[in-house]
């Protein structure tokens, strides 16, 4: 399907990237944070040479793990003093970087920080942040670990969820947007500023309280046209979009009015997240003609990957296969080959590693929050230069699946 709105937004965006490519020098460590916010929402980022977008993106990892070895307490160790980030000369150069682990494995010698950070979070928050909020993550084995963010945080992020996510999914401005995500959680305070940032006429927020009778009657008395809903149960629980009773899901929404979704209803796009999309939701959608996509987000890193809605038939990021939105994290996908940590290539699995490039708080770097992912595809019909993977999965333990010790030398 040929998308007007969409080409011609990614035709003023090029535009705009190629002036801020032209105007600095990425071979210096360029501060992420001074680039305008709405930057990190340039779609034309996930469309650019993807050589081009390496060189810019390392320049802003060369400067945050510069800034982060210096000011977060979590980095004040052995195995970091070695570190020259003068040494990330490409994005794949991450593999030089230690892995940080939640939880550790002994026998690996790869050492946890979940611990220490319980009793001391503020080993993750910058010294140079004069003001910030905790998000907390990961409701695993009952210790969460705390995210530092700003007010500029949310907006960085909440631009690249509205426009490398929301418009690549379909999403329009002038829609009604209903969002049953709790808002008081990270997730769903970033979709009610994507919705914002967007257009949207209105978005509504559905409270932690309402029940699946108020929520059928506030889509209708809105006249809500877009819903941003979770598909449980499919993991653990520690993605930040999902963090929402099983009472109000989806499908639980569909079942208790058909009328209302798809081509002949009122609600006619649909964004669902979850780690993957029940085939029965995807079946359902093609039925009734419901625009449905999905992303994968972490409270550590929004919006982590997304799948679309508009380009050619033979694309393949539909569904649960999601483009990677790189900028500002950079997520990789790694596996260990003889202790040295190696980027996953085409057809492997890997763990996946949060990178932090643009942010004022908790800066994580080979942070191996617990997903595992497969790498379909380093490039795809629909134009985007970022790779496209799928079967996105929560794991309990990365170190264990590490299983070996890891040198970087
Ligand atoms: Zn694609």
């Amino acid at each position: 399907m040929f998308d007007d709105f969409f080409e011609c937004q990614l035709q003023q965006d090029a535009v705009v990237l190629e002036e801020v490519f032209d105007s600095r020098d990425w071979d210096t460590d360029v501060d992420p944070l001074s680039l305008p916010h709405s930057f990190w929402g340039n779609i034309a980022l996930d469309f650019m040479d993807s050589k081009q977008r390496d060189v810019m993106l390392s320049s802003f990892f060369r400067y945050s793990l510069r800034r982060g070895l210096k000011v977060m307490p979590l980095y004040a160790s052995a195995q970091y003093a070695k570190l020259d980030p003068f040494c990330v000369r490409k994005l794949s150069d991450f593999v030089r970087v230690p892995l940080l682990l939640k939880d550790g494995n002994l026998t690996a010698g790869l050492a946890g920080f979940r611990e220490k950070s319980h009793e001391v979070p503020e080993i993750l928050l910058p010294a140079d942040v004069r003001s910030s909020h905790v998000y907390k993550s990961g409701g695993t084995k009952g210790l969460s670990t705390p995210t530092y963010i700003t007010d500029a945080d949310l907006v960085i992020e909440a631009y690249s969820l509205a426009r490398r996510s929301f418009l690549a999914g379909g999403m329009r401005p002038q829609e009604r947007l209903y969002s049953c995500y709790n808002p008081t959680h990270k997730g769903g305070e970033l979709i009610k500023r994507a919705g914002a940032l967007i257009g949207k006429k209105t978005v509504l927020l559905k409270r932690p309280e309402d029940d699946i009778v108020q929520c059928i009657r506030d889509l209708r008395a809105h006249k809500i046209t877009t819903i941003a809903a979770v598909q449980p149960p499919v993991s653990s629980g520690s993605d930040s979009f999902q963090q929402i009773k099983k009472g109000t899901s989806f499908l639980n929404l569909f079942e208790a009015d058909h009328s209302l979704f798809g081509a002949q209803g009122q609600v006619k796009k649909a964004f669902v997240t979850g780690y993957q999309l029940p085939q029965e939701i995807i079946a359902l959608a093609e039925d009734v003609g419901l625009s449905l996509f999905t992303a994968w987000g972490a409270t550590e890193a929004i919006v982590g990957a997304t799948s679309t809605v508009t380009g050619p038939p033979t694309r393949l990021c539909k569904f649960n296969a999601q483009h990677l939105v790189v900028g500002p994290h950079f997520l990789a996908v790694a596996k260990i080959v003889d202790e040295r940590l190696k980027p996953a290539e085409e057809g492997e699995d890997g763990i996946v590693l949060v990178n932090t490039l643009a942010r004022e708080g908790t800066l994580y770097f080979n942070y191996a929050i617990g997903d595992m992912a497969h790498v379909l595809s380093k490039s795809c019909p629909c134009g985007r230069t970022t790779p496209v993977v799928s079967n996105i999965r929560r794991i309990d333990n990365p170190a264990e699946v590490f299983g070996v010790g890891c040198r970087y030398d």
